[in-house]
């Protein structure tokens, strides 16, 4: 462990720390949080400090009694944006029922016990995400809006990149918080940006991501901009992914995934990891891709991956080998969008791959080719798989899969689909603009 319950009291007396912020993901991976006094901080570190879970989005159903958390010590943090006196800093916590069980809709919990897994057979499993998000205006009233002014595209910079100084106080932030930033870049699409951090162990990733998000938003908001994770916010241009790159390692250090022999330096349990992936692709897509919207982003004429492929040659596949350099080999997934749960989108992740490796699946050949400009027929031919079309699909997946609902745990799974299912008919009977558009004169 980093840091010990003294250390945290004492860095938190040095540092005149006032607040502390105890924050965990509710079901869907939307950040949390209840404020606590400096004065409540020994407390809290005993996980004394109780909260009523009803009202958390997909925790209610599952709890009629108080919840405790339990504070992780590595996790604490002093957030830079914040005022310097009285600070205010955080610790994500595991949620616990009241006779010291874990809580079933703690997604925390469910990576951890995926982690442990992977312990056990010997790995570590590590992820670098590259998390992709807009800059819009705010209106007058306050509100976001998709308006941006700048005609930026990639890599491009200022002055046509209006976002050099956003993106430039988000690293800042960030790596005063101790994140190793590797680089930031405007992205395709005008208003569109990319700051990506270095991989870490998983678990330490995903709760990476979650302070990620909250930063970018915080620091846009200071610079009169609204920072959106939305998948696919605006229609005719590229969407935010979250591309995850994915890395498995011994637990000496070596990276299991690298084989200096094989042509595209990836070894046979990295292939067998895939197919584990592309085993349960339409499940994992649930929890990947979990909104209405992220499928609209997953579609064809967009730098998003449509079908279920690997390649080492394109970056249209699903499952990229990107080069290898030295002796680091990954796996980059290039689906995922920031707004899935970090927790369950990793978890499931990880779970695929290590029974693609215990059952050493055969992965299929790799298709190095764009399959969205092939025909029905000659995609079918080569037993070429598509991801799930919408929401509706994804969510039928994930109920069909029960490998991955045990995965997430049937009381996690329950609540998820339950809700999905209730997104997606609150969806279904809209009438959106475009549908006006089109055929309210015509008809
Ligand atoms: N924005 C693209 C997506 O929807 C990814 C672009 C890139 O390769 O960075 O996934
Ligand atoms: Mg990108
Ligand atoms: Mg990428």
């Amino acid at each position: 462990n980093r840091y010990s319950k003294e250390d945290i009291l004492r860095m938190a007396e040095e540092e005149d720390v006032e607040f502390v912020r105890l924050q965990f993901p509710d079901i869907f991976g939307v950040l949390k949080n209840m404020a606590i006094t400096a004065s409540q901080l020994e407390k809290a570190l005993n996980n004394e400090c109780s909260f009523d879970g009803v009202s958390i989005n997909g925790y209610g159903e599952l709890s009629k009694t108080d919840l405790f958390l339990s504070p992780d010590l590595n996790t604490f943090e002093i957030f830079p944006w914040r005022p310097q006196q009285g600070k205010v800093a955080r610790l994500i916590c595991n949620v616990y029922n009241a006779d010291g069980t874990p809580y079933a809709a703690d997604t925390r919990m469910v990576l951890k016990r995926v982690v442990e897994k992977a312990r056990k057979m010997g790995y570590v499993f590590k992820v670098e995400p590259e998390c992709e998000f807009f800059l819009f205006h705010i209106d007058d009233g306050g509100m976001p809006t998709t308006v941006t002014h700048e005609h930026a595209g990639y890599f491009d910079v200022g002055p046509v990149d209006f976002a050099e100084n956003v993106r430039r106080d988000i690293v800042l932030n960030l790596e005063e918080m101790g994140f190793e930033v590797k680089s930031s870049h405007h992205e395709k699409a005008p208003g569109q940006h990319e700051v990506d951090f270095k991989y870490s162990d998983v678990l330490n990733t995903a709760d990476n991501l979650l302070t990620f998000k909250m930063t970018v938003k915080s620091i846009a908001k200071r610079h009169g901009l609204h920072a959106t994770f939305m998948p696919k916010p605006k229609s005719d241009v590229d969407g935010s992914g979250m591309h995850i790159n994915m890395s498995l390692w011994d637990e000496k250090g070596n990276d299991v995934f690298y084989d200096e022999d094989d042509a595209y330096k990836i070894s046979g349990t990295a292939r067998c990891f895939m197919a584990g992936i592309l085993r349960h692709i339409g499940a994992i897509t649930a929890l990947t891709n979990p909104l209405v919207n992220s499928y609209k982003r997953l579609t064809p004429g967009f730098e998003a991956p449509v079908y279920a492929t690997w390649s080492a040659e394109t970056t249209f596949a699903l499952l990229r080998v990107p080069s290898v350099i030295g002796t680091h080999a990954k796996l980059e997934l290039r689906s995922p969008d920031p707004t899935a749960n970090p927790y369950l989108a990793f978890a499931a992740c990880l779970a695929a791959g290590l029974q693609g490796i215990e059952e050493k699946l055969e992965l299929a050949p790799s298709v190095d080719t764009n399959v969205s400009a092939w025909t029905d027929e000659e995609r079918r031919n080569l037993d070429i798989e598509r991801l799930p079309k919408n929401m509706c699909d994804a969510i039928n997946a994930l109920e069909d899969d029960k490998f991955i609902v045990e995965v997430i745990g049937e009381a996690v799974a329950g609540q998820y689909i339950r809700a999905k299912r209730q997104e997606w008919n609150t969806y279904r009977r809209q009438v959106t603009e475009w549908e006006i558009k089109e055929y309210l004169n015509r008809y």
